[in-house]
């Protein structure tokens, strides 16, 4: 056999992943189609809200402590807006008794990070830049055929390969997906007042709009919004969309200035039918792709790579890695973190984006029930923690 396993695709999830089995005794190889992207001094437009529990798992990887901090906001506070002038929702880190709430991180930085310990992992093959075009999972291995021609043979595949994971279709492994109509238009912008290291979201007619705070007096928006407005806040000037966007927020951070230009992503929901089957694994945006609203994805995608790293590693008795009982203590495993934040996510999303009276009444009292609710709070931040 030339790998106890082959993980198909090195963005965070699997490149954490090959990462948390570096001790483990046991052959890897790594296939990812691009290279990362070089450091650069500008600030990624893709920005991640990494809860404590990811921060966590990077620390255990030796990746948290080595960020640049200079590059790294910590969220103390985080203010939900309903789309009714009173309903609002507040979470406070000193409030739940816990130092942040989550830390915001340049998407660059810490796959750059990653990257570099891979590059020094000695249980590792770095196949890279290479695609697989082939798959056929056999009672006895698998076997990956990649496009240079080489043939893998692995007793377990790990597909890490994002939302249209080859690898996941390779299997056979369906998937449910459902496109929101909506686009996620990032941006990041210095702000003319200070943000107090505070997230802010507002549930609005046309999507939701996030400012989540960087370093200094900068802000990094993330705006879900109907595919025809996307297009609509893509084709402004400069200046047009900093007033556009400090409008829509109230101007909670005063006068903006465009430090990047805006892009947009599609926003889908997608539910893999299994996380395992015979001798593959699925993680990360290959098994679940949530709304950004709950800035949760990532999130659960560490959580992946972490729950399938010490499920191998306290394999017991189990000799064989592709073994499907052995896969299925993963797939139990993040069952019920998948489903509640699937759940939420979508449940929060249908709700604001439900026309009429009736629908606004019962989001907006929501949030503020649940706002003069302290115990119900403490469990919603438990959860966001990780
Ligand atoms: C607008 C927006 C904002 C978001 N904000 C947040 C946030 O604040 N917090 C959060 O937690 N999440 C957020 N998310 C979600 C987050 O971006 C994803 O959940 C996360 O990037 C998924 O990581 P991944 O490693 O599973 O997949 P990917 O990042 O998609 O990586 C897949 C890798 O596989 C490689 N690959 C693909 N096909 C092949 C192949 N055939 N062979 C070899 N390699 C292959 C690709 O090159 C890529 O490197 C956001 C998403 C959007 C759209």
């Amino acid at each position: 056999m030339d790998f106890d396993i082959v993980i198909v695709g090195a963005g965070l999830v699997g490149a954490s992943f090959a990462m948390a089995l570096r001790g483990a005794g046991l052959k890897l190889a790594l296939v990812e189609a691009q290279a990362p992207a070089a450091a650069a001094d500008n600030w990624d437009s893709r920005i991640y809200a990494i809860s404590p529990g990811s921060a966590a798992f990077l620390q255990s990887l030796g990746v948290w402590k080595r960020l640049d901090r200079e590059r790294v906001c910590a969220v103390h506070e985080m203010h939900i807006h309903g789309d009714a002038a009173d309903a609002q929702l507040r979470f406070s880190a000193y409030e739940a008794g816990v130092a942040e709430l989550a830390s915001i991180v340049e998407s660059r930085g810490v796959q750059a990070l990653l990257w570099q310990g891979l590059e020094h992992q000695h249980n590792l093959e770095l196949i890279c830049p290479e695609r697989c075009v082939a798959l056929e999972l056999r009672d006895d291995a698998a076997e990956l055929t990649l496009a240079g021609g080489r043939t893998l043979h692995a007793r377990l595949v790990v597909a890490a390969d994002g939302m249209h994971s080859w690898a996941r279709q390779a299997a056979g492994i369906a998937a449910e997906v459902i496109s929101y109509g909506q686009m996620g238009v990032v941006a990041n912008f210095a702000c003319a007042r200070p943000h107090h290291d505070t997230a802010f979201q507002w549930f609005r007619e046309d999507g939701v709009l996030a400012y989540l705070p960087l370093p200094g007096q900068r802000m990094s928006m993330v705006w879900s919004t109907p595919d025809a407005h996307a297009g609509e806040l893509l084709s402004l000037p400069g200046d047009a969309l900093c007033a556009r966007v400090a409008k829509a927020g109230k101007d909670a951070l005063g006068e903006l200035e465009l430090l990047s230009a805006a892009t947009q992503f599609p926003l889908a929901r997608l539910r893999a039918a299994r996380l395992a089957a015979p001798r593959i694994a699925l993680i990360g945006d290959a098994g679940h792709v949530l709304h950004p609203l709950a800035g949760q994805g990532v999130n659960l995608g560490f959580g992946d790579a972490r729950d399938l790293a010490r499920v191998l590693l306290q394999r017991e008795l189990f000799r064989d890695l592709g073994e499907i009982r052995l896969l299925r203590r993963y797939e139990r495993a993040r069952a019920e973190d998948i489903l509640a934040l699937a759940w939420v996510t979508d449940g929060l999303q249908r709700l604001f984006a439900a026309p009429g009276g009736a629908a606004a009444k019962l989001r907006n009292a929501g949030l503020n029930l649940t706002n003069a609710l302290p115990v119900l709070k403490n469990l919603l931040v438990r959860r966001a923690l990780g």
